[in-house]
C-alpha cells in the first residue's frame, strides 16, 4: 500500500508563503518554454495569481506554450459507456449503488459492437472506454472482451485504432492481463487528493479506500502498462489544494518510475441524476478558476495532454483550447447505448454541456484555426512510455503530430465529414502542409494526402 505521498502541511506551507508578481511569472513561462515541469513552489504562485492583468499574462503564457509544443491539434476521441452498473457510493455520481433514480444497463457485446459501429459511422477512431465498477456475470472478463469487441468493429475500411479506458483500480495482475488486451492509456483519476473530503464524498464500496486509490497508478506502471492518465473531479475540495497535490503525485511517478502521466484530466462536477452533492458542489470552480487551472497546468506539466470533455459547454471549450487542452471528446453519449439508440431508457452519468455532432465540432475547430486529429500513430508504433516522453519534451513530436493530424483529418474529409467541413477543412489542410518544417517529410505527407484522396487509408508516420 502508497504511504501518503500528498503532504497537507506541505502543501498549505506552499500556499501560504506564495508570492505571485509579473517578473516571476515571466520567469516561470521562460522555464516552461523549455519544456520543463515546474517545481511546487512555481505552481503554487501561479496558483495564487488573481489580479486580472496577471491572470490575463498567465493566459498567454498558457497560450505560447500550448502553440510551441502542441502547435495547432485538437485530437478527437468519444466515450463508449458500457455499463452503468456500480458497488461504489461516489456521492457525485448518478452510478452510486443506492440510486434508485436511475434504469441500469449492462451492454452485451453485441451491443458494445453496434455502438462501437456507430461512433465508427460518426468518424471517430479512438475510443475511451467507461464503466461502473461492477462486472456481474463475467468480473472482469466482461472488460477484457468489451476491448476485443471494440475493436473487432469495422465500419467500410475503417476500424477504432486506439481504446483507452477509464476503470476502477486493478490489482497488478490484472493491470498485466488488461495490457495484454491493446489497451492505450489506462486514466483513473484521484477525484480529490484530499483525505478528509475523499472519505465524505465516498461512502461505500472497494472505492472508499483512498490508498487503494492512490496507490493504483504505482500498480499500472508496476505492471508495464506506461502510458497513463490521472485526474481531478473540481468541486469537491479547493481547487489550489488539488492542483499541488495533483503535481506531488506526478513528482512521485517521476522519482519512482522516471516517468509522469501522459494526460491529465480536468472533469468539473455536473449535475447527475439522483446526486444532491452534484447539483450543489461544495467548492464549486468558476469559469475564470476553471480556465486558470488548465492554463495553469500546461504551463508546470508541458509534457503533458490535457483532455477535456463535453462536460463543458462549446462556449467554455473554445476558450480552453487556446490555454492548453490537446485533447477533446465530441459527440459523446454517456448513457450505455446511447449511440445506437439516443436517448434511450438507461442514465447517462451526469448532464452534457456540449451535445453537439462531431461534424459540428469539428467544424467549429477548423473555423478557429485549429487542426482536427485522429492520429493514433505513436501508440501503434510503440511510441509510449519513455519514448513517447522523450520525444515530447524536447518538442519533438510536432514534426510527427502536424503531418498525422493531417493525414487523418483527410481520411475524415473523405469518408464522413458535410460538405461545409469538406471545404473549409481542405483549406485548414494545405495551410498545415505548408507549415511542416522538414522538405522530405513535407512531401511524404503531399504524396499520402494524395492516397488517400484516391483511396488509400491509415498512412502515418
Ligand atoms: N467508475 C470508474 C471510476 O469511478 O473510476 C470509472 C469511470 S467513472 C464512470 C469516470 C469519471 O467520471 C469519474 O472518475 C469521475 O471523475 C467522473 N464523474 C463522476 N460523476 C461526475 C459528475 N457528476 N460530473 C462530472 N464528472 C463525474
Ligand atoms: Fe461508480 Fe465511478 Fe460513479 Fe463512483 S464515479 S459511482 S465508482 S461509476
Amino acid at each position: 500500500m502508497a504511504k501518503n505521498i500528498i503532504d497537507e502541511k506541505r502543501i498549505a506551507t506552499l500556499l501560504e508563503q506564495a508570492k505571485p508578481d509579473k517578473a516571476f511569472v515571466k520567469e516561470v513561462v521562460a522555464k516552461s518554454l523549455d519544456k520543463r515541469r515546474l517545481s511546487l513552489e512555481e505552481t503554487a504562485a501561479l496558483l495564487k495569481i488573481d489580479d486580472p492583468t496577471t491572470l490575463a499574462e498567465l493566459f498567454k503564457s498558457a497560450n505560447k506554450v500550448k502553440q510551441e509544443i502542441y502547435g495547432n491539434r485538437l485530437v478527437i476521441f468519444a466515450p463508449l459507456y458500457i455499463s452503468n452498473l456500480c458497488q461504489n457510493e461516489c456521492t457525485y455520481c448518478a452510478f452510486a449503488k443506492s440510486n434508485k433514480d436511475i434504469n441500469r444497463a449492462v451492454l452485451s457485446q453485441e451491443q458494445i459492437k453496434k455502438e462501437s459501429e456507430e461512433i465508427l459511422k460518426t468518424g471517430q477512431k479512438r475510443i475511451l472506454l467507461v464503466a461502473g465498477e461492477d462486472y456481474p456475470k463475467a468480473g472482469l472478463q466482461y472488460v477484457f472482451d468489451a476491448i476485443k469487441t471494440v475493436y473487432s468493429a469495422r465500419d467500410g475500411k475503417n476500424n477504432i485504432r486506439r481504446l483507452n479506458v477509464n476503470l476502477s483500480p486493478l490489482e497488478i495482475k490484472e493491470f498485466k492481463a488488461l495490457k495484454k488486451t491493446g489497451i492505450g492509456t489506462y486514466q483513473l483519476f484521484q477525484e480529490t487528493y484530499h483525505l478528509k473530503t475523499y472519505k465524505k464524498m465516498h461512502l461505500a464500496g472497494p472505492k472508499s479506500d483512498y490508498f487503494n486509490r492512490l496507490d493504483a497508478i504505482d500498480r499500472a506502471f508496476s505492471a508495464g502498462i506506461d502510458d497513463v492518465g490521472i485526474g481531478v473531479l473540481f468541486g469537491l475540495y479547493d481547487y489550489r489544494f488539488e492542483v499541488l497535490a495533483l503535481m506531488l503525485h506526478i513528482e512521485h511517478l517521476e522519482k519512482k518510475f522516471g516517468l509522469g502521466p501522459h494526460t491529465i484530466s480536468v472533469p468539473r462536477i455536473e449535475p447527475a441524476t439522483g446526486s444532491a452533492v452534484s447539483q450543489k458542489p461544495p467548492f464549486p470552480v468558476s469559469d475564470t478558476e476553471f480556465k486558470k487551472i488548465i492554463a495553469i497546468l500546461r504551463l508546470s506539466v508541458p509534457y503533458a495532454g490535457i483532455i477535456l470533455s463535453t462536460r463543458e459547454t462549446g462556449e467554455m471549450r473554445r476558450e480552453a483550447f487556446s490555454l492548453g487542452i490537446s485533447q477533446i471528446s465530441a459527440g459523446s453519449r454517456t448513457n450505455p447505448g446511447g449511440y445506437s439508440n439516443g436517448a434511450n431508457d438507461y442514465h447517462g452519468q451526469f448532464s452534457l454541456g456540449d451535445h453537439r455532432p462531431l461534424d459540428e465540432v469539428i467544424y467549429d475547430i477548423c473555423r478557429l484555426g485549429y487542426i482536427p486529429s485522429f492520429c493514433t500513430s505513436c501508440y501503434r508504433l510503440g511510441r509510449t512510455g519513455l519514448d513517447f516522453m522523450e520525444l515530447a519534451k524536447p518538442g519533438q513530436i510536432k514534426n510527427k503530430c502536424l503531418p498525422n493530424a493531417l493525414l487523418t483529418f483527410k481520411e475524415y474529409l473523405m469518408d464522413y465529414a458535410s460538405p461545409k467541413v469538406r471545404e473549409i477543412g481542405q483549406k485548414i489542410i494545405s495551410k498545415g502542409l505548408a507549415e511542416i518544417p522538414d522538405s522530405i517529410t513535407r512531401q511524404f505527407t503531399e504524396q499520402s494526402l494524395a492516397k488517400i484522396a484516391v483511396g488509400k487509408r491509415d498512412l502515418f508516420c
